[in-house]
């Protein structure tokens, strides 16, 4: 075998597993058809998010990632030095606002299970909403803080756990597509094809974002995660006048739907360089990469509505992602269903950065036939909810 691992996909989740793997003693290969980093990973925020979570699965996974971020944000800088960038990883908090009473019934009911279910949830008068981000509109009906919401710069994150796993003996190749399996004569996967040859490897993890039932139909499985795409605004630098991730109470709706249709809900944080994100849209039109004026106009508006300040803020820039979806809106992370040898480590949809350690965590439990900190049943590949749909084999 030329390696224990085969990671196909570097972005911020491939990266955390071939760092989990490398150090876990595994001999790892992460393979990438373009720049690590350079996927959806790119091209989204960096919010690491509790408050839009459902209690139970969705929950669980989210906090427990969230402190391992914490304790991963101190590991990394100390491991790679000041002269590496900060991840700009910041527990801020969130703020969650409903500008109009039929928003503000479904938020107070969704914090309220989520405080049941162990969330650190605060819920504000207006004058303490504004007293935490005094440029808010002073129109919010209602509005929740959630104190475990944080956030990081996610191409820097990747890079550094990438850094990292090269530290612990992982190989990286960057411009090396994947294209098909290598099998044993009795059709067992045994390692991939790529542009740069054949690599072999007893366990291969599908860990491409949202071309990751392309990667895996590609090694002979089938899985239900498609894209859905996501926009966002990005203002010139400014002082800073946005303290936490502040986003409307819709898009607590937005995440949890699967409407296939255009929606938007103003998700808006500043970074530590002064520039102010404005996301996002959520829409599955496949991997049809065009900027469209009416959903860009949707954000600002929405954006607007909270901090009527941005009006206006000059806009630096647009970019858009695709969110690698799923129907139950939860990640796949484990053995294929049928394909042995095959682990899947995708599926995050608009929780990728936030969920990676955790994912990286109960991916390498697994693979090394442990028991994961969180209970895996509910983000296995083969999972009931899945099977219903029809999209694992
Ligand atoms: C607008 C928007 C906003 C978002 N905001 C947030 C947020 O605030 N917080 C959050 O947690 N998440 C957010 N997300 C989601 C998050 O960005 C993703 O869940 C996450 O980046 C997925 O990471 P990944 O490593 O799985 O995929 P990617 O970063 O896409 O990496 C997959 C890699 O696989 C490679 N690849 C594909 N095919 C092959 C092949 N055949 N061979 C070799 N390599 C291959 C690609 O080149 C790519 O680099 C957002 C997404 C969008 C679009």
């Amino acid at each position: 075998m030329d390696c224990d691992v085969v990671v196909v996909g570097a972005g911020i989740v491939g990266s955390a597993c071939a760092r989990t793997l490398a150090r876990a003693g595994l001999s790892v290969t992460v393979v990438d058809r373009g720049a690590a980093a350079g996927g959806t990973t790119a091209h989204g925020e960096g919010n690491l998010l509790v408050s839009d979570k459902r209690p139970g699965a969705e929950l669980d996974i989210a906090q427990y990632s969230a402190r391992l971020w914490r304790e991963l944000s101190v590991e990394l800088a100390d491991e790679l030095g000041p002269g590496f960038p900060s991840l700009e990883f910041e527990e801020k908090g969130g703020l969650v606002v409903a500008t109009e009473e039929r928003g503000a019934g479904p938020l107070l009911e969704l914090a309220e299970s989520q405080r049941q279910a162990g969330a650190r949830v605060r819920v504000l008068t207006a004058s303490e909403a504004l007293r935490l981000e005094p440029e808010l509109t002073p129109s919010a009906v209602a509005a929740v803080h959630y104190p475990e919401d944080g956030q990081v710069q996610p191409v820097i994150a990747a890079e550094a756990l990438l850094a990292s796993a090269r530290r612990a003996g992982a190989r990286i190749l960057p411009h090396t597509e994947v294209t098909g399996p290598v099998l044993t004569e009795s059709g067992e996967l045994t390692g991939v094809q790529s542009t740069a040859g054949t690599i072999r490897a007893p366990h291969v993890v599908v860990a491409a974002g949202p071309w990751s039932a392309r990667v895996a139909s590609s090694l002979g499985a089938t899985i239900p995660v498609v894209p859905r795409r996501g926009m966002v605004l990005v203002t010139t630098r400014m002082r800073h006048r946005i303290f936490r991730k502040v986003y409307d109470a819709d898009y607590v709706g937005a995440v949890g739907s699967n409407g296939s249709e255009l929606q938007t809900s103003s998700v808006i944080e500043s970074t530590a360089s002064g520039t102010v994100l404005i996301g996002s849209s959520r829409q599955m039109i496949g991997f049809d990469d065009r900027l469209r004026v009416n959903v860009l106009e949707e954000l600002a508006l929405k954006a607007t509505q909270l901090f009527p300040f941005l009006r206006m803020a000059s806009v630096m820039r647009v970019y858009g992602g695709f969110r690698p979806f799923t129907p139950d809106h939860l990640p796949l992370i484990g053995p294929d269903a049928m394909v042995p040898g095959l682990w899947h480590a995708n599926g995050h949809e608009g929780a990728g950065i936030g969920l990676a350690p955790a994912t990286a965590e109960i991916l390498g439990a697994l693979i090394r036939r442990e028991s994961p900190a969180v209970a895996a049943a509910p983000y296995l590949p083969g999972r009931p909810a899945l099977a219903s749909v029809g999209g694992v084999r």
